[in-house]
């Protein structure tokens, strides 16, 4: 019986005959998985049916908290939601902070909402302090993702209700649309379009249940340190002045930041990017998630255009790479108004920078013309480019049908050639990190297991501060396989990666520790990570994929980088590959995790039964 750090239940709802199920939360299971990305991965692999289209009612999606939500640890304002990518076909995680919603949904009593099916008209489901619901959502469908909270919690007459909703984007399935909860977003996999396809608009959650704590005198010293942590740090300061874009001019610099659809390392108007014009140009205040102590997001103000007047969450780091210099725009204001439209409709920004990006440079190279693009020219720098572009998108408008397919079939719909530079590995968009620049991050995008998701481990840290070196493929198979293990184990426990700032992996572990009543060593834990992962891999493993599917586009293994830091520089994956499947202990020229291994990691029975 799971007492501590848990509510000990899961609700499963089907949406097709409309049942709604609780089912116990399984010690063993847990220990095994801890919760979050741990625990989706292990329900996924034992009930999403090999081979089902990821917009199968018979495919569920899940919605997952860790041990410590509901608790005061710190960074843990945060909840995972898991599905089958419809970009990839793989087992896809979005880490969404924001909103209470993590802390509210154990207050009502789960730990974690599955649900299938598809309703027969859109609903929206009500999880009121253990009581629930399927409501009727007619009248939202359509709604933004704003006004549909807005409207929910006019309806419930309950302004702190914590909603997560799908908008436009996700209704039309447009597979790269997110969710987009209070200020922050669980973009990456086209959980926005999954819920779409089962005609759920939102799940509403609140309640007024505690979470146990086991070790209520460790957690409270644990506090304390983390909290002393935090105030030492040096770079808390610049983190709190300019949230994530503060890296910005940094990578940047070693010609990290990508540029015109990943053709170039240096931008002309780079100037309006770096993060003194960004605070000087939008914030109005700092932000944090749900008691988190470290107010990385921004409130922004819109000062021209027709969104003048606007408030929104600041543009993020990858925001203003892919949807400012990687689609050549160098005005923040311009950045911050397609951001918000990304918002509103629920696209992910990263994707959309993506899509748009590779649309320009295909109608630069002749390769799509006016006909295709419902008479739009298409040109890097150009705002009317980018807004008609994600307008577009949002509603599968014309060109936008092909583009709200995501980069990976955008480019075979467009063919010519046009997949040498379409951005994505196994379908999944490029994050702001150019590979030949941190090559150790082409490593990662190759071999995460969802694709190019640069928050399964990004390397930026480790290669630039700890190997001094991003250009070469020496240590990096070592480097992303712990990074991926460090970022497995924080969405298991769902925690923020920003965590780094006032704890290390094992003061992580401490808290679940001190919360749960386990005893896990360092050493397990990575045990953990490795399973975990390991198992994600092997879901994609049934699924058909390859050693030919942990790839990177053309561009980056045979068009050397033409300036910048890292001007001549290509990604030198093969030999990066094999050290990692080494270090991970699978057959290194294969990559597959041999019988030996999935044995060791406690896999075997699982494996067998599915
Ligand atoms: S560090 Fe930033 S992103 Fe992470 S929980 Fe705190 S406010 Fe949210």
């Amino acid at each position: 019986m799971l007492k501590n750090g848990f509510m000990g239940k899961i609700l499963r709802v089907n949406l097709t005959d409309e049942t709604i199920e609780d089912e116990s939360l399984k010690s063993s299971v847990m220990k095994q998985y801890i919760g979050g990305r741990g625990l989706g991965a292990y329900l996924a692999y034992k009930e999403i049916p090999p081979h089902e289209d990821a917009f199968s009612p018979n495919i569920s999606i899940y919605f997952i908290t860790g041990p410590l939500q509901g608790t005061l640890t710190p960074f843990t304002p945060k909840f995972i939601i898991l599905n089958k990518s419809p970009l990839s076909g793989s087992l896809s995680r979005s880490v969404c902070g924001g909103s209470t919603f993590g802390a509210e949904l154990k207050y009502a009593g789960y730990d974690a909402v599955v649900v299938k099916g598809k309703a027969k008209t859109p609903v929206y489901l009500l999880i009121d302090n253990g009581k629930v619901s399927i409501k009727d959502a007619q009248k939202y469908w359509g709604m933004t993702s704003s006004d549909t909270q807005e409207a929910i919690k006019t309806e419930l007459n309950d302004p702190t209700v914590s909603i997560v909703p799908i908008g436009p984007a996700g209704e039309k399935r447009v597979r790269f649309s997110g969710v987009i909860v209070g200020s922050r977003a669980a973009g990456r996999g086209g959980a926005g379009a999954v819920m779409g396809s089962k005609n759920l608009k939102a799940i509403v959650v609140r309640g007024n249940k505690s979470v146990h704590v086991a070790d209520i005198k460790q957690f409270k010293k644990l506090l304390g340190e983390t909290y002393t942590a935090i105030k030492e740090n040096p770079d808390v300061s610049k983190r709190i002045e300019f949230g994530t874009p503060g890296t910005l001019a940094s990578t940047y610099s070693s010609g990290i930041l990508p540029t015109m659809n990943f053709s170039r390392s240096t931008f002309d108007g780079i100037e309006g990017l770096m993060p003194e014009n960004v605070r000087d140009m939008l914030y109005v205040h700092n932000e944090s998630c749900f008691g988190c102590p470290l107010p990385c997001g921004k409130l922004a103000l819109i000062k021209k255009g027709p969104f003048k007047g606007m408030v929104l969450p600041g543009p993020e780091y990858e925001t203003i790479g892919l949807l400012g210099s990687n689609c050549g725009i160098g005005d923040i204001q311009t950045v911050a108004q397609a951001n918000y439209l990304c918002n509103e409709y629920g696209l992910d920004t990263i994707s959309t920078g993506s899509v748009i990006a590779f649309a320009i440079e295909c109608y630069q190279k002749g390769i799509i013309t006016k006909k295709d693009t419902d008479g739009l020219e298409l040109k890097f720098g150009d705002t009317e480019t980018l807004i008609s572009l994600i307008e577009k998108i949002s509603r599968r408008d014309g060109f936008g049908n092909v583009l709200a397919e995501g980069t990976k079939r955008a480019s075979k719909m467009i063919g010519q050639g046009s997949d040498k530079f379409a951005m994505h590995s196994k379908g999944q968009d490029f994050a702001a990190y150019e590979p030949r620049a941190l090559v150790g991050m082409g490593l990662l995008y190759a071999t995460a297991t969802p694709g190019a998701n640069h928050s399964f481990g990004p390397t930026l840290t480790a290669e630039k501060m700890e190997l001094k070196d991003t250009l070469t493929n020496v240590k990096k198979g070592k480097i992303v396989r712990r990074e991926q293990n460090r970022y497995c184990l924080q969405d298991s426990m769902v925690m923020c990666s920003f965590s780094r700032f006032g704890m290390n992996d094992s003061h992580r572990l401490r808290f679940v520790n001190a919360v749960t009543g386990w005893n896990f060593s360092d050493e397990e834990a990575i045990l953990i990570a490795d399973r975990i992962f390991t198992l994600e891999k092997l879901f994609n493993i049934r699924e058909g994929f390859s050693k030919a599917d942990d790839n990177l586009p053309w561009r980056c293994l045979n068009e050397p980088l033409p300036d910048g830091l890292a001007k001549g520089n290509t990604v030198p994956l093969e030999s990066m590959l094999q050290d990692y499947y080494a270090d991970r202990g699978w057959n290194r020229d294969t990559g597959i995790p041999g019988k030996e291994m999935i044995e060791r990691l406690g896999l075997s029975d699982l494996v067998c039964e599915n």
